[in-house]
């Protein structure tokens, strides 16, 4: 995908553009747009966490991080092992300023990370394919976060408890108090790390294509191609009981709808 549209906004109308494209949808991501007009605590930036390019798509505004944050549930961790990097696709939680990622103990990404080595977090929502008329200019329409710094192991076996119950109600709210809890060989299996959202950005494209103006005639088709998770029908598994059926958390499955509640 190539950049140069994102290039020609920053440089020459760069709030306009970022209006233009809040409004050209009427959709969730209005709404997120529009709340990002109406901010609440925005961090500074640090020299770490400023945007460099397309400085206008950048959001330190904390209650809008976390609404990518709540939409989101898989994240890629990044950290640095003898000085090799790895990134690792995982899933995570976020209760207040706290996100929470758990798995093996055994696991190399959380017996490194649990030494505060330092770690990258990153979430992406992807919302669209912007097409435009030249390769060049193609882009994609997304929201993301970066948070960085120590994460620290969850010992406490209460606040271990609370933060897997965190990371299950952010994936699927209403699964925690309907499945058999963890006992006590699966707790000591598992490793709990939270990351505190202390040095974070978010970054937000939205909005049509930017095309050069002389190719605003080339006869080819550009717009956008929304993409959004959605759900299937609940497949129940072979040995179910008889006549039970899906619950309704499953049935209606929506990261939306999870947005909205939180
Ligand atoms: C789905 C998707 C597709 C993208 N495609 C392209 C592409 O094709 N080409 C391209 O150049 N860029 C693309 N980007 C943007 C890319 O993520 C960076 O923003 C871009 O490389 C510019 O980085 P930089 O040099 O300004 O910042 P860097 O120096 O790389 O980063 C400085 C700091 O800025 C913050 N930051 C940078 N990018 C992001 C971000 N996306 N979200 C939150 N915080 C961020 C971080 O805190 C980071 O530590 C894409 C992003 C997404 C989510």
């Amino acid at each position: 995908m190539g950049v140069r549209g994102d290039r020609l906004s920053s440089h020459y109308l760069p709030a306009l553009m970022f209006l233009r494209g809040c409004y050209t949808f009427s959709s969730p991501i209005l709404g997120a747009c529009l709340e990002l007009h109406s901010m609440s605590e925005i961090s500074t930036p640090t020299q770490r966490t400023r945007v460099a390019r397309e400085p206008e798509r950048a959001v330190y505004d904390r209650e809008a991080a976390y609404r990518i944050l709540d939409e989101g549930f898989i994240c890629h961790v990044g950290f640095s092992v003898d000085e090799q990097p790895f990134v690792i696709p995982t899933s995570y939680g976020r209760k207040d300023a706290n996100l929470y990622i758990h798995g093996s103990a055994a696991s190399r990404m959380l017996r490194q990370l649990k030494q505060a080595v330092p770690v990258c977090v990153t979430i992406t929502l992807l919302d669209g394919l912007v097409l435009a008329r030249s390769v060049f200019n193609h882009s994609m329409n997304y929201r993301s976060v970066v948070v960085i710094g120590k994460a620290t192991l969850v010992d406490d076996p209460s606040e271990k408890l609370a933060a897997l119950r965190v990371l299950s109600e952010h994936i699927l709210p209403g699964r925690w108090d309907d499945v058999r809890q963890p006992n006590e060989g699966e707790l000591k299996a598992t490793s709990v790390l939270r990351l505190p959202i202390e040095e974070f950005s978010a970054k937000v494209r939205t909005g049509p294509p930017i095309d050069d103006e002389e190719d605003y005639s080339f006869p080819t088709w550009a717009g956008v191609i929304p993409l959004e998770i959605a759900a299937g029908e609940p497949i129940s598994e072979s040995r179910l009981k008889a006549g039970r059926a899906a619950p309704e958390y499953a049935r209606k499955y929506s990261r939306v709808q999870t947005r909205a509640r939180a």
